[in-house]
């Protein structure tokens, strides 16, 4: 006890202590913490569709009609119609043969890498992708290279050196919108080298899924290669307003996954009410609504890039709905963070181990049920309060 109390002060004293907040209202633009009303700036509610009444609407109902749980894992007695009716709309909305649904994201990352590659494969992976990728890389056993952001130059010098002694499977994987930094992995250029070096490609769209393209398709969609991504890696979690995660993939890369992957063999299976909602924020984000809020999520992030843009700050080249302010050390950023909260603005700051040491940052993200007469203005209190702690230029 007395080490795990030392532990916490170690970690509070270097500004690097964790703790949980309270939300004590449902999730939209404001939320109500601690009694007062924030803007809320770092959900990842992208589309506003975590209290959506169609959702709501689709979660009772199931959950009247079949229970509250699945009562067991799929390949028990947990396969119940709903689930199988989602994996079909996903296969269609991906353009794939199947798809496979996981409980989260994290157990997909796990189960679908740990499933699919062994000890005597190879796995290629960004260095600044998703703890869960790099967990599921981990328990695969597989060898593991980890190449530079985004590089593809040294992508491709990797997969040139080690093509002479290949053996196994290769599998490439990355995320499509990075979480920290907001950019995009180039899948133009990735599709090319998994062609020519004869690899598998895995994109874990979490944050791409129902933002971006035109259809909502994600990050594939966008780089016109949907087609051509042997693993399409997704959650419910995020745009789709709700909990769960899928992979869509050919029917054998299924099948193998229902017989060896263990996230998905040796777990619950997601409940009836849950699922349903999922079906129903699938057909939201192919709407005309749909389209109407991912035009006004563009719109909001356009407005407050601008702003920041105009007061130089350093946004760590994001080009989506999640914007990063480069502050470099823990103690300011908290401190910024904790000013803002103060103002009624409710955004993370980001410490090491999430980021690298020194590339600390304040973290927005945008909704698009945000109104953009109060992004303006919040983007405004950012740059005051960065200028108050002398960060404008960190
Ligand atoms: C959020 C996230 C996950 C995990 O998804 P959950 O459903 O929240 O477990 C996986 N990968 C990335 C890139 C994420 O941002």
């Amino acid at each position: 006890m007395r080490r795990l109390k030392q532990q916490l002060a170690a970690l509070s004293e270097q500004n690097m202590l964790r703790t949980l907040r309270e939300v004590e209202s449902a999730q939209g633009p404001h939320v109500q913490i601690a009694g007062k009303d924030q803007l809320l700036l770092c959900s990842n509610n992208y589309l506003g569709l975590a209290s959506h009444p169609a959702l709501v609407e689709a979660a009772c109902c199931a959950t009247r009609d079949f229970g509250v749980g699945s009562g067991a894992s799929r390949l028990v007695s947990g396969s119940m119609s709903l689930h199988h009716r989602l994996e079909e709309e996903i296969a269609e909305f991906k353009g794939t043969e199947a798809a496979l649904l996981f409980n989260t994201g994290y157990a997909a990352n796990n189960g679908i890498i740990q499933g699919l590659i062994g000890p005597e494969d190879r796995v290629f992976s960004d260095a600044l992708n998703h703890a869960s990728i790099v967990d599921g890389c981990r328990l695969s056993g597989a060898k593991i290279s980890i190449y530079p952001h985004n590089d593809m130059v040294a992508l491709e010098q990797m997969l040139t050196n080690a093509f002479k002694l290949r053996t196994g499977r290769w599998l490439i994987v990355t995320d499509g919108v990075f979480s920290m930094d907001g950019d995009m992995a180039p899948l133009d250029r990735l599709v090319e080298l998994k062609e020519r070096f004869d690899a598998w490609l895995m994109v874990d769209d979490a944050h791409g899924g129902g933002v971006l393209g035109a259809g909502g398709r994600g990050t594939a969609e966008h780089f016109g290669c949907l087609g051509k991504i042997d693993l399409q890696m997704g959650t419910f979690g995020k745009a789709f307003g709700s909990f769960g995660a899928y992979l869509a993939a050919s029917r054998s890369v299924i099948d193998v996954l229902i017989n060896r992957s263990r996230a998905f063999i040796f777990s619950t299976s997601l409940p009836p009410g849950v699922v349903a909602t999922n079906c129903a924020a699938l057909q939201l984000v192919n709407s005309e609504e749909g389209r109407i809020r991912r035009e006004r999520l563009e719109k909001n992030r356009h407005l407050f890039v601008g702003c920041l843009e105009q007061a130089g700050l350093d946004l760590c080249g994001s080009t989506t709905q999640i914007v990063p302010v480069l502050t470099r050390n823990p103690a300011p950023t908290m401190k910024a963070a904790a000013s803002l909260f103060e103002r009624g603005i409710c955004l993370s700051g980001i410490r090491p181990p999430t980021v690298p040491s020194g590339a600390c940052r304040l973290r927005a993200t945008l909704m698009a049920d945000h109104d953009p007469q109060e992004i303006v203005a919040a983007a405004d209190k950012i740059i005051a309060v960065l200028a108050e702690l002398n960060l404008q230029d960190a």
